[in-house]
């Protein structure tokens, strides 16, 4: 992955993994590791360690290894060249700048970073409006009426664009000219084609940011009965709707600490959770969920609660959100605020009506995404066969993503029991459905790593750590073919040929070239107790393999010797015999 002399490899040269896992796990010295609980999996005694020596970790419970980058992919949930990028960062080292490709790539990326000046300029001027105006002093009470302190107003950068529709216009005019303007989608231009206005006008606006927290566009609520209600910037060079989630870019770190999200419809919403002391809330700002947006919170967890409107659009919302949650292996839970007196609650109007350690609560308590929808078929007619099967089909799509069977089995008769229906029917159907989707489910590879002898396990450490002896035991092993049929086969052979290599050998980079099971069975052995590695200890386990493989030979020569026992053959296989019975004999 790091290729020599790359500015990858220099940066896992100077980090320290102790000290950027340390960032991230709390570590203790054992040893010549340290060991902590595991980031990945739930445990109460740790099984993760990490080996300043070799620059590597393993978790011995869930069976995750690497080096620093693997470790930093898996725990940001990000791909290799921003794993780098934050390891040079924690440690200090200057990222040297991109080169571009092209000079049309050249021209796009200029485009893109004065598209986010503008933006921030924008903002700028939006809460100096907010503040500084009459006009924006209404808007400001109307956000007090809404229990929007002047603190969360700050801490949410929430503004205000004016009524005239050349303010912004005129503010940025000077600086910019006409097309990046337009192109911002911050202005418009008149369908005549000429003149310039303001997008906004009269709205409170609030800053989407991206991801890595830099403005890339507006939401904008308009503060009387404009029309729509909710005005969003348009798609622009920096801004896709679909790949945004509004509040992820101070979200992220919660969702990872907590592994869960919630999913809330506006920024209204976003911001009553997060005010509530819950950071780990996103908006989609849409009706529903798009796939882009799904893959990006499936970086940082797989589990969600959906906290959607209670009306009719936000229960569809809900419905096709879940749909592409559970495609995408998303453990869902909805929460399906009840009404505050005789008004459907979204979240922002429940947390400022009954306050936020009732949200809190609820949000413990929220039921696995099939109750919610089996809730939603109750509504149904349920008194007609027709109306009955209208309702199992709605829930079909839904119970048949559930991948463990026991689980889904369980739903079934839940179902039954809940829409009174007859259970083997709904069974037949269920397992039906179940038989369609089998083609996609994938099977996992077996993740047990299986237990090498003591000798094997013995000699891959030493061809890992004896810098001294490393070569010459790598070619003994080689010359005599010594592990070819061994469980360990392709663990032996990676190692050989980066032991014969004569460079230092690194282990995480022989684990990355490993399957699976090969590779946790490798850090298994790397992270085990043991003496430092002798020649003579190395000479009595090459000892003890050429007895093996006598043996193993000395099987074949038998079974040849029986399988055909007139063939011309016979005589060089009764020699063979011999000479092998021989070496076993003196091996004694
Ligand atoms: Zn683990």
């Amino acid at each position: 992955m790091a290729e020599a002399g790359s500015f990858a490899e220099r940066v896992k040269q100077q980090a320290d993994i102790v000290r950027v896992v340390g960032e991230y796990v709390r570590l203790k010295k054992t040893g010549k590791d340290f060991s902590g609980l595991c980031p990945f999996h739930q445990e109460k005694t740790p099984s993760f360690t990490v080996s300043p020596i070799k620059q590597i970790f393993y978790c011995f419970g869930c069976g995750k290894g690497g080096d620093v980058y693997n470790f930093v992919m898996d725990m940001e949930k990000c791909e290799f060249p921003e794993a780098v990028k934050v390891v040079a960062e924690k440690c200090g080292i200057a990222i040297p700048r991109l080169k571009e490709r092209s000079p049309e790539e050249r021209k796009e990326n200029q485009q893109r970073s004065v598209l986010v000046e503008i933006h921030r300029e924008a903002q700028t001027f939006f809460v100096k409006q907010l503040q500084g105006t009459t006009e924006g002093s209404l808007a400001g009470a109307y956000l007090e009426d809404r229990g929007l302190s002047k603190d969360a107003i700050e801490r949410f950068g929430i503004g205000y664009a004016p009524s005239g529709g050349e303010a912004l216009l005129r503010q940025l005019k000077p600086k910019y000219n006409d097309k990046l303007l337009v192109d911002s989608g911050l202005v418009s231009r008149d369908q005549s084609g000429g003149r310039l206005f303001d997008r906004f006008r009269r709205r409170i606006t609030f800053p989407i940011s991206n991801e890595s927290g830099k403005i890339v566009a507006f939401g904008a609520r308009a503060l009387g009965d404009d029309m729509p209600k909710y005005l969003n910037s348009p798609e622009t060079p920096i801004y896709s709707k679909s790949n945004v989630l509004y509040h992820m870019d101070r979200a992220k770190e919660g969702i990872r600490r907590d592994d869960y999200a919630i999913l809330v419809e506006g920024y209204m919403d976003a911001i009553a959770v997060a005010r509530a002391g819950i950071s780990n809330v996103v908006a989609s700002c849409g009706t529903s969920l798009a796939e882009p947006q799904v893959k990006l919170l499936g970086r940082f967890t797989k589990r969600v609660i959906v906290n959607y409107d209670p009306d009719a659009a936000g229960q569809s919302a809900t419905e096709r959100s879940l749909a592409l949650l559970l495609e995408h292996d998303f453990e869902v839970r909805v929460l399906a605020l009840p009404p505050v007196g005789n008004k459907k609650a979204d979240p922002d109007l429940f947390i400022r009506e009954r306050g936020k350690d009732e949200y809190l609560k609820l949000l413990k308590d929220a039921p696995p995404y099939v109750d919610y929808l089996i809730a939603r078929a109750r509504q149904m007619d349920l008194t007609t066969g027709e109306g009955k099967l209208r309702a199992v089909n709605f829930l079909l799509p839904y119970v048949q993503k559930i991948p463990n069977r026991i689980l889904r089995s369980e739903w079934a008769t839940r179902i039954a029991q809940q829409l009174r229906l007859d259970e083997p029917v709904l069974r037949a159907a269920l397992s039906k459905a179940a038989s369609e989707r089998r083609s996609e489910v994938k099977t996992k590879p077996e993740l047990v790593a299986r237990a090498a002898k003591p000798v094997e396990r013995r000699l891959i450490r030493m061809l890992a750590e004896a810098e001294g002896f490393r070569k010459q035991l790598a070619e003994q092993l080689q010359n005599a073919r010594l592990y070819h049929g061994l469980e360990t086969e392709r663990i032996f052979a990676a190692l050989v040929i980066a032991s014969l290599s004569g460079q230092p050998v690194q282990a995480a980079e022989v684990g990355a070239a490993l399957e699976e099971r090969d590779r946790r069975l490798l850090y298994e052995i790397l992270f085990e107790e043991a003496n430092e590695p002798t020649w003579e200890e190395a000479m009595s386990c090459i000892e003890a393999l050429q007895h093996r493989q006598a043996e193993r030979e000395l099987a074949d020569v038998q079974r040849s010797i029986e399988a055909n026992p007139a063939a011309p053959e016979l005589r060089g296989l009764l020699e063979k015999k011999q000479q092998l019975m021989r070496r076993l004999a003196a091996a004694r």
